[in-house]
């Protein structure tokens, strides 16, 4: 069952790899037919995600050749089913589509992460769980993965690299935030944990921070290195250490790739922000048609917390 479902949609498409200026806006973009077991949404809000750039750029592949559309989030409300689908309605929607759209792939990325990589999977009275160092704390992911630590009793570090990031990531729950442009944050976690050193180290900034990391990282610690915001880590000439570290490097979709893992999931950080554990804290609401001057904020490091476009 379909309710006026037009044949042509508009959006972005990269059109080669490069950087924003290959964004191109298009409104005759063909609205997908729905196969066996889909449902097809009409987006309100859309996620911005560094994927996205990385997509973009060519330094990942969406497995398609370009020109490619971009955007790997959304939240709406359903405009046609599949007639091999139960519990789906036309016109069902969730949680505001703001918060959906804003907090779902950041979102999921952080608590899977916790649960499933960092293995962090009960919670202890504040400050009696591991020493947890959250790069980029500030940001979109790192904002969410300071609130869920925190409420798990972790004693928590972040990094940012200007004073209102610190203050933001401190006001989420960082115990303590390094300036990381004026700081020494291999000095100043060494300090702050009287020389034990970061037990789990989530490290979305990649290339820039992996010596550090190395140097930083409790004997028998845990490096999840999970993105390249500064550029890919280089993963094959890691640095010497004698200390014993694991080293992940989880991609979302590895965690949610089941139908029960995605709602046990999705539910879990629903409820969290239902019952107001955890806050979306978005930086922009950005045109549909402006999602190059979204990727070029977010890759100037000007942004915190989510960067969402609205369709119209
Ligand atoms: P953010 O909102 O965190 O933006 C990136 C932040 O990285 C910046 O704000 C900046 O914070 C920091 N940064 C440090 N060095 C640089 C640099 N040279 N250029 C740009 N930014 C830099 O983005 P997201 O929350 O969307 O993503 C964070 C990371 O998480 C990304 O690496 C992304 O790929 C990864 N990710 C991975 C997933 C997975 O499945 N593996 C899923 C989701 C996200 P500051 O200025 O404070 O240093």
């Amino acid at each position: 069952m379909a309710l006026s479902v037009p044949k042509a949609m508009s959006g972005t498409i990269a059109e080669r790899p490069g950087g924003f200026e290959t964004l191109k806006w298009r409104t005759d973009l063909a609205v997908p037919e729905l196969d066996y077991g889909e449902i097809l949404i009409k987006n309100e809000y859309i996620g911005v995600n560094y994927i996205d750039i990385y997509f973009r750029s060519g330094i990942y592949s969406t497995g398609s050749p370009f020109p490619i559309l971009l955007g790997r989030e959304g939240a709406g409300v359903v405009a046609a089913v599949h007639p091999s689908v139960r519990g789906f309605a036309v016109g069902d929607r969730g949680i505001s589509t703001e918060q959906a759209a804003a907090s779902l792939l950041q979102g999921l990325t952080a608590w899977t992460f916790i649960r499933e990589v960092a293995r962090i999977t009960r919670e202890v009275p504040a400050g009696q769980g591991p020493w947890v160092l959250v790069h980029a704390a500030a940001g979109g992911t790192g904002l969410l993965l300071v609130q869920l630590l925190a409420a798990l009793g972790a004693k928590v570090i972040g990094t940012a690299s200007t004073p209102a990031k610190t203050k933001l990531a401190s006001d989420n729950g960082a115990q303590w935030v390094i300036n990381s442009s004026t700081e020494d944050v291999v000095a100043k976690v060494k300090e702050i944990t009287e020389g034990h050193g970061a037990d789990v180290i989530f490290d979305g900034v990649g290339a820039a921070t992996l010596k550090a990391d190395f140097e930083l990282i409790a004997n028998n610690g845990s490096l999840i290195s999970f993105g390249n915001a500064s550029g890919p880590p280089d993963l094959q000439n890691l640095p010497r250490t004698t200390k014993r570290v694991k080293i992940s490097r989880p991609t979302l979709m590895t965690y949610i790739g089941t139908k029960a893992a995605r709602v046990k999931y999705v539910q879990e950080m629903f409820d969290f922000i239902k019952d107001g554990k955890l806050k979306i804290a978005i930086h922009d609401v950005y045109p549909l048609k402006e999602a190059g001057r979204a990727h070029a904020d977010l890759e100037s490091r000007k942004t915190t917390g989510k960067l969402l476009l609205k369709v119209d």
